[in-house]
């Protein structure tokens, strides 16, 4: 048996519970997995509140992510012992997930833990970090150097944005932050930003095009917030979006794709190929400063992940939050 948090939804509603979990219901898998520990994503925390529909089939262990020792496999990359890690895939969607100390997955599906992080420092990037470096790695394929400009992160001081701003600045970019909370600035500029600007600057309807003033982006937000973002992105500028906590419309124009040539870049971590992924991960063990994850992240139990889910929907959370999933 093992401790897991279990989602179902029947008559009754849909609810979350942590629970005693057979090993003999573990999903199909070549890799059975002692997880040490998981995250709350964004995504996590509307598996466990049922605000998104992003659980598609029930009972479900949410956890979009894990690290964790092989316990047993028949994949030809892992022996029992080996330490690995799993972001996406579907995983605490379609196939049970993280949020509980034992995991049974598809060996093609994990990443060797690199040897720069702790399991603890791994999660601490978790999903959110690997994905802040897709959108560093899309900004630098289309070319933007930190000599072209200023980029500005949007969802500063969630989990995307605030590894976002620690590689960008590490990078030698002048980043620009937006925030629903300014009291957050001294944790945004110890992070790396130089200035912190208003969420409500960008959260309302603006003009097709605006005064130019981004090299890149990193846009966590969308809606009106992307469309503003495209509207003052540089000539030639290059945006990536990768979230929706504002919602998941486009109210743009194509004005600043045809007067501006700006590029938009769409980045999806889930099923990012692995050759890619592997790079994500290598780059993140050299450009984030591993000394900034202490400010970034903390730590909470498993049973505490469902109440801190709720608090994380309400933006109260900062950083990144790391689930020991054994505590
Ligand atoms: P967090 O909850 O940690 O951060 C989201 C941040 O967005 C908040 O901290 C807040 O930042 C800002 N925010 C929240 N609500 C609003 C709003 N209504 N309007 C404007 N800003 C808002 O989430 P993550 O960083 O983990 O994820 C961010 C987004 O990226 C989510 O939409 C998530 O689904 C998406 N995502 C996508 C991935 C992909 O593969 N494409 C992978 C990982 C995440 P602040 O307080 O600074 O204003």
């Amino acid at each position: 048996m093992f401790k897991g948090i279990i989602v179902e939804k029947d008559e009754s509603g849909y609810k979350a519970a942590i629970k005693d979990i057979d090993k003999a219901q573990l999903p199909e898998g070549d890799v059975t997995i002692q997880v040490s520990h998981s995250t709350l994503n964004y995504k996590d925390a509307l598996a466990i509140t049922g605000k998104g529909p992003v659980v598609r089939k029930f009972p479900m262990v949410p956890g979009i992510d894990l690290v964790g020792t092989v316990e047993e496999s028949t994949h030809s990359d892992y022996k029992s012992g080996d330490m690995v890690l799993l972001n996406g895939w579907g995983v605490g969607e379609t196939h049970w997930g993280g949020l509980a100390q034992t995991a049974r997955l598809n060996g093609d599906w994990l990443v060797p833990l690199p040897s720069k992080f702790t399991p603890l420092q791994a999660m601490s990037i978790g999903t959110a970090g690997y994905t802040a470096m897709l959108c560093v790695m899309a900004l630098e394929k289309q070319g933007v150097k930190p000599s072209d400009g200023e980029i500005l992160v949007t969802g500063a001081a969630g989990g995307v944005g605030s590894v976002a701003i620690a590689v960008l600045s590490k990078l030698g970019f002048r980043v620009v932050a937006v925030t629903g909370r300014s009291a957050d600035a001294d944790y945004l500029k110890k992070l790396g930003a130089v200035e912190i600007l208003e969420r409500s600057q960008f959260n309302v309807p603006g003009k097709p095009l605006a005064k130019e003033r981004w090299a890149g982006a990193v846009d966590v937000v969308g809606s009106h917030t992307l469309a503003n973002i495209c509207a003052s992105t540089r000539y030639q500028g290059v945006v990536t979006a990768c979230g929706l906590a504002g919602g998941m419309d486009f109210p743009s124009t194509v004005a600043p794709f045809i007067l501006r040539g700006i590029t938009l870049v769409g980045i999806d971590s889930v099923m990012c190929p692995r050759a890619e992924r592997i790079e994500a991960w290598r780059r993140l063990a050299t450009d984030l400063e591993i000394e900034k994850l202490g400010t970034i992240s903390h730590e909470i139990s498993l049973g505490q992940a469902i109440d801190v889910a709720t608090q994380l929907l309400n933006g109260k959370v900062r950083g990144r939050v790391v689930v020991d999933v054994n505590k």
